[in-house]
This record gives structure tokens, sequence and C-alpha cells, in this order.
């Protein structure tokens, strides 16, 4: 099959591209490389390469050409890390709504089936232990931009169920729980590249807040195969479906686990949210997901547990030491 998938050269997106062009598929790979990167593309030696288009996912033209040219799209282009969301929050909004109405609008109009990579982030400030896809949005007040990527993501999941009712779209939502591995770079703000890198180079570890903070880790090689999956199941469709770890962690102990594991000795610092946020900032203090819905679905179950999602990026830091940010 021939599938597009938009922001195929950022972190996500590029293991995706490997993944379909090593199952024998054919990619079109449209991204704009503000946070993506060439490099990401080039890894396989040996396996085909994509067919890389350099534009924007706002280019409604473009994107309804490249659409005429696939099967099915995923679309993975979108401005993220709670860095480039509290500095550049205007574009990051302009990215993340109106790409994803120009790719919803040419795959209701190509008719083909689209995927809509979207985060927990839409749970916000939500307490429960076990996230569940009907579970209600909790957010804080407008003014802080941190809340914006969640806005945008939220409406971007009903600018496709609503096509998906009004105009018989062929379209599935995945929920993103802070998908980590190698090639992220922690220079946007994700906290396991961050903290490998800042061991690796022996500094202390930059903990926000008391880092009582609670995460699931799932490695990004769990989460491509479950959206391949989820955008040819045709009873996924119309559905929303939560793809996360299992493995709940506090930031606090993650730090520790990544000193175990790098051997570091820079120890760790807790930093103040507004060192690098707004005044007023609010965390999430706990997120963790109920994949039971993929699970039943389509088998999803990871298999990285949170030791070998860390291993796995400081052998990838180790081998790139130079070439990444964070
Ligand atoms: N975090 C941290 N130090 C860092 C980067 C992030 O303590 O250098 C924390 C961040 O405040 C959050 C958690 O790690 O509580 C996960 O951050 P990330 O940006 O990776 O994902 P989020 O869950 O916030 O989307």
């Amino acid at each position: 099959m021939r599938f597009l998938i938009t922001g195929g050269a950022g972190f996500i997106g590029s293991h995706l591209t490997r993944h379909l062009i090593s199952e024998g598929h054919k990619v079109l790979v449209l991204d704009n490389f503000s946070t993506g990167s060439a490099c990401n593309l080039n890894s396989d030696p040996g396996n085909a390469l994509p067919t890389v288009v350099d534009g924007s996912v706002c280019d409604a033209e473009l994107v309804d050409d490249c659409t005429s040219q696939v099967d099915g799209v995923f679309h993975l282009a979108a401005a993220v890390g709670t860095f480039t969301i509290a500095r550049k929050t205007i574009e990051s909004l302009r990215t993340n709504l109106h790409g994803t109405e120009a790719v919803v609008e040419a795959a209701c109009r190509h008719r083909v089936p689209l995927l809509l990579a979207s985060t927990s982030e839409v749970y916000g400030l939500n307490p429960k232990a076990g996230l569940t896809e009907d579970d209600d949005r909790v957010l804080g007040s407008p003014p802080h931009s941190r809340w914006s990527y969640a806005e945008a993501k939220s409406v971007d999941e009903t600018i496709v169920h609503a096509h998906v009712v009004e105009h018989g779209l062929d379209a599935v939502i995945a929920r993103l729980f802070n998908t980590v591995g190698p090639g992220q770079s922690g220079e946007y703000g994700m906290v396991i590249p961050r903290f490998v890198r800042q061991a690796l180079a022996g500094e202390p570890l930059t903990v926000f807040g008391d880092g009582t903070q609670v995460r699931c880790f799932c490695h990004v090689l769990d989460v491509v195969p479950a959206l391949v999956a989820l955008l040819l199941d045709r009873d996924a469709r119309g559905e929303v479906f939560n793809v996360g770890g299992s493995d709940p962690v506090r930031i606090e102990d993650l730090a520790r686990r990544v000193l175990a594991i790098t051997g570091a000795s820079g120890g760790i610092v807790h930093v103040p949210y507004d060192t690098f946020f707004e005044a007023g900032y609010r965390d999430t203090p706990h997120r963790l997901p109920d994949c039971a819905k993929a699970r039943a679905r389509i088998g999803f179950r990871p298999t990285c547990d949170l030791d070998e999602i860390i291993s796995s990026v400081v052998a990838d830091q180790r081998a790139h030491a130079l070439t990444r940010g964070g």
C-alpha cells in the first residue's frame, strides 16, 4: 500500500516510516523539518527510502496533492514539546489546527482512511488513575498557553469526529501517552532524552517541581505497530484509542533510574517550573492510561519496560553523542 505520513521526518513519524517500508509499503513523507530531520529517514541502509516532500501541513493544495497519491494517511505533523508550545504558542496553534483541517478535508475528498495522532494531554488535570477514552477533560484557564496544545488537539479530534459523522470520513484517533525511544530530541522538553543527555554529560538531572508527578512511558517500537493496526482495522473507525505504557513512575524516581543505568554521578537538581515556563504553570500530577480498548481491538500490549526504554535512549545518545541537542 502507499501511505502519506505527515510529520514523517519527526521522532514517531520516522520510526513509522521505517516500519512501513520494512513491511513492503511505499511511504510519502510530508514534513517542514521544523523539528523533524532528514537524518531520521536515512538510518536503514539497504531499505527503500521514502519519497520526501519538504512543505507545510498547512498548505492545503500540497496536502491535497500528497493525499491524492496514497491509500491511507497518518497525520502526525504537529508542533510538539512543552517548550515549543510555551515559546511559540501562536505558530503551534496554527500548525495544530489549520494543518489538521487541511489533512482531514483532503482525506475526506479522496476517500482515504486517516489516523490522527492525538495526545494524552487532552485529559489535562483529570486525576483519575487509568484514564479511559470517554473521561472528561480538565483544563486550566485559557490565558495559560500551557493548555493551548490540549485545546488544539481536542479541536482536532472534534474536526475528525465531525467529518466521520457528517461526511463518512474513514478515520481513527490514537491518544499517545509519553512515547519515547531512539531518535527523540530533548530540545523541546521531553524528559527522558533530556535526563539521558544530562546524565551522559555529567550534569545534574533537572527534575521540575518536587518530582512527584507520575507518567507512563511507552517505547516507540510498541506504539508504531499499534498505529498501523488501528488504521487498517475497519472496526476501529470512528473510535478513539489510548496508546501508552503500563508502568507508572514518579519523575524523581525516573531520574534515579537514569542515573543508575548510565552510572552517572551528576546527581539531581530540583528546578522550579517558572525557570522554564510562565508564572503559575501547572504540571499534570498524574497521567496513567487505561489501554483496555486498544488491547481488545488490536491486541495492543507494550513489550518494553521502563529500564529497556531508558537503555535504548542511552544507547542511541551514546551512538549519536555529537549530533543531537537537549
Ligand atoms: N520534566 C522534568 N525535567 C525535564 C523535563 C521534563 O522534570 O527536564 C517533567 C515534566 O515537568 C513532566 C514530566 O517530566 O512532569 C514529563 O515531561 P514531558 O515534557 O516529557 O512530557 P509531558 O508529560 O509533560 O507531556
